[in-house]
């Protein structure tokens, strides 16, 4: 989906921080903190996907957190559908939250294993004491929407019972039962094998056209980011250092962490991958308690600079709605 100027948007992320206490010891008050998330600006468009990647702890998971309000943030605003989040509360967080949902990685952990898929699908209804009519009927027409039909055959199972996919499609139907707008997705497909992930993906993409469903992203994985998103957002160390266009930042990726995670892709084509350079990263991501000085990215960068050990790149426009924060490109 491309943005234009009619497109409406339905998420605002300003400045938002979340730092965590680090507990040093039992007695101590701490004056240390895991800066997990430093300062991000995105926006999500209706009917569009947004995927957040980077690699574990650069704060993609910890901003899905806030997005749902189910942690705090340190600073910063999250506007969703024209209200700021973070000033609502009872039953007008209660009724936005309803506009909101998430689809867990872990399937085995998200749906309660002593219930059966009739009842797990039956509470969202419940929560908002919504009178649906017959409850079962709706329940059963949620499973064909996500592809698990006939609906008599699943609707006593527990999940233990069900396929890492048909799980996952239950954990879609929770999401999809009361009609959210935003859906965020935190790894959704990852523990999925190949084939199992496409389905659930090419699910996703019929559901997003079906019911005008925004989704925002949070993976690792960049294939995923290729075949669903919109956008993408590449963290490093609690910060947004490149962020557009997927197209635009697939074909030329700008920023040196976003090429290093594009070269390090498989092709499925054997003689590109023969072509295909990979550029591999020095040493690990430094501690999120005390990000390097400058530009959080220059003890791993191939092209490091003096500069880049004293000051910190900000995002710059770069056309086309990329920015990117490097200061080779300002
Ligand atoms: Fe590398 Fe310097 Fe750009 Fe940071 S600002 S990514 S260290 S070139």
């Amino acid at each position: 989906m491309k943005r234009t100027d009619e497109t409406e948007t339905i998420l605002e992320i300003s400045g938002l921080k979340k730092y965590f206490p680090l507990r040093e010891g039992f007695f101590s008050r701490s004056s240390r903190f895991v800066r997990a998330v430093d300062g991000i600006s995105f926006s999500l468009a209706r009917k569009e996907t947004m995927a957040l990647v980077g690699e574990s702890g650069c704060g993609k998971s910890t901003t899905a957190k806030l997005v749902l309000r189910l942690i705090e943030p340190t600073a910063g605003t999250i506007r969703f559908l024209g209200r700021n989040v973070l000033e609502l509360g009872g039953k007008e967080l209660l009724a936005l939250r309803r506009e909101m949902q998430i689809i867990f990685q872990d399937t085995f952990a998200s749906l309660n294993p002593r219930k059966r898929v009739r009842e797990i699908l039956s509470q969202p209804f419940r929560n908002y004491r919504m009178d649906t009519g017959n409850l079962e009927e709706k329940v059963a027409e949620i499973l064909e929407l996500v592809g698990l039909s006939p609906p008599a055959i699943f609707l006593d199972r527990h999940p233990h019972e069900l396929s890492g996919g048909q799980r996952q499609r239950v954990g879609i139907a929770r999401a999809l039962a009361l009609h959210p707008t935003l859906i965020v997705a935190d790894e959704a497909v990852s523990a999925l094998d190949v084939s199992v992930k496409a389905q659930i993906l090419d699910l996703m993409k019929r559901l997003q056209r079906q019911f005008d469903l925004s989704f925002l992203f949070i993976t690792h994985d960049l294939a995923v980011v290729r075949s669903l998103a919109d956008q993408v957002a590449v963290m490093y160390l609690g910060l947004i250092v490149e962020r557009g266009p997927v197209r635009r930042v697939f074909s030329n990726p700008l920023h040196p962490y976003t090429q290093a995670l594009l070269s390090a892709t498989p092709v499925p084509n054997p003689r590109l991958a023969r072509q295909k350079k990979r550029m591999l990263l020095k040493g690990d991501v430094p501690s999120p308690v005390d990000p390097p000085k400058g530009c959080r990215f220059h003890t791993r960068c191939p092209f490091v600079m003096s500069r880049c050990r004293e000051e910190e790149p900000e995002l710059k426009e770069k056309g086309d709605g990329l920015v990117v924060a490097c200061f080779l490109h300002e």
